[in-house]
């Protein structure tokens, strides 16, 4: 791709990607608003077409005419592992290790207390000073609970000493879309001897990853990021099977005991990863996710990152045309350290945010100036990441974003 400029002329170079991109077909698998770009797909990932058909299946069909017996019958009691293997299955884990269920935050939970308890001679958990606020809290209940210590480290300079029981790490800075070295965190951390969680959350469905062959010793994630599981949509985690006899998890509910229903009095755990189950699955979140996942039917992930770097790299370079405004590039540029979004810094970035909605560009805010853009490959097309950019030289341009109505609410709630 050539370098583009901002004159309107270019935009025809964004179409002609567009006219040649081979993920174009599986936009129409999404309800995309009309006059909308939505670069928040890394937020709440966009509809896709067959989630409102199962949904209403599962409500008027499976719950008001078939009841009760749906927990066989249409398959309520197998959802978890069912969806998990298919969330597997974009994430490079073989069938029968990976259980859809509960949030990020409670599968976060499950993991670094599994994963410690994998190493009770050790006592520091390693995670990431800017890593999501969740996972940062967790760290530190788990540690509370177990007497550990949880260390901050910055992932770029990690340094995995012989105490340390857990490397738990985010593959992706949420903030600023820095992607990290997965393989040789990994590499160093089982060098050290300590074990491994990643938390996928922007890593699902936005580029190709190998929990499997990277030996990886858990993993979670959420389903409505680049999943487009819907807003609040259950999250999975992965436990390889050379653990899951091993695995003490934290959290033992009924539905993941062994012979669940002969309801006996002490736990025992299931078989397999059936043993990270724990209370009855959220059936109609569940059924939303299962249909949300045929979007990914004949989709390579190769080229799902391909475009995603190739969308980011016309983010950037109009991005790098409007620095005389105050705007820079927060995310690295190289496309081996790239995520699947691109952090623009201003000191008006919350003004910028919202003079973009205005008109029609949907990215987010992330205090104290980053204007986050989300590239999500299957819907978005390169004429959306050019229309995005135009809205926002034409804003800067005008000092649009300086309006009194842009100004930033006390009250606002940024999620
Ligand atoms: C989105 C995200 C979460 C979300 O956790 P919830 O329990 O679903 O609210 C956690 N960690 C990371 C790194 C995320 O990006």
């Amino acid at each position: 791709m050539g370098r583009m400029t901002l004159g309107p002329e270019d935009r025809t170079a964004a179409e002609a990607l567009d006219a040649r991109d081979p993920l174009a077909f599986a936009r129409g698998r999404f309800s995309v608003p009309e006059g909308v770009v939505y670069l928040d797909g890394n937020s709440l990932g966009a509809l896709p077409s067959g989630v409102r058909a199962a949904v209403l299946d599962a409500v008027d069909r499976q719950w008001g005419q078939d009841l009760i017996g749906s927990w066989n019958g249409n398959g309520w009691w197998t959802l978890p592992e069912r969806v998990g293997d298919r969330i597997g299955a974009l994430v490079g884990a073989a069938p029968g290790q990976t259980i859809c269920g509960d949030s990020t935050s409670v599968q976060l939970f499950q993991a670094l207390t599994a994963a410690a308890r994998l190493r009770p001679d050790r006592r520091v958990l390693l995670t990431d000073a800017a890593n999501f606020p969740t996972d940062q809290y967790l760290a530190d209940a788990v540690a509370r609970l177990l007497g550990l210590e949880a260390r901050r480290v910055d992932p770029a300079a990690l340094e995995v000493g012989p105490d340390v029981a857990v490397v738990a790490l985010s593959a992706v800075d949420y903030r600023t879309g820095e992607l990290w070295d997965v393989e040789e965190i990994t590499r160093k951390a089982h060098a050290a001897g300590a074990v491994v969680v990643w938390d996928l959350c922007h890593a699902a469905g936005a580029l190709p990853v190998d929990l499997d062959g990277l030996g990886a010793d858990a993993a979670v994630g959420c389903t409505y990021k680049y999943l487009n599981g819907g807003p609040g949509a259950p999250a999975w985690l992965y436990l390889p099977r050379r653990h899951q006899q091993a695995a003490d998890l934290p959290l033992t509910g009924w539905t993941g005991r062994a012979d669940p229903f002969g309801l006996a009095g002490a736990y025992e755990p299931a078989e397999g990863v059936a043993r990270a189950r724990i209370g009855t699955p959220p059936v109609l979140s569940m059924v939303a996710v299962e249909a949300a996942l045929d979007v990914w039917d004949g989709v390579d992930l190769a080229a799902v990152r391909a475009k995603s770097l190739a969308l980011g790299d016309l983010l950037i370079t109009m991005a790098d045309g409007l620095r005389e405004y105050g705007l820079t590039v927060v995310t690295p540029r190289a496309g081996a350290r790239r995520g699947s979004q691109v952090s623009l810094r201003h000191e008006k970035a919350y003004e910028l945010g919202q003079a973009l909605i205005t008109r029609g560009v949907v990215g987010d805010f992330r205090a104290p100036d980053l204007l986050r853009l989300g590239l999500a490959p299957l819907y978005l097309r390169y004429v959306d990441v050019w229309d995005a950019m135009h809205a926002l030289a034409g804003i800067l341009a005008a000092n649009e974003h300086e309006a009194p109505r842009y100004r930033r609410d006390q009250t606002a709630v940024v999620t």
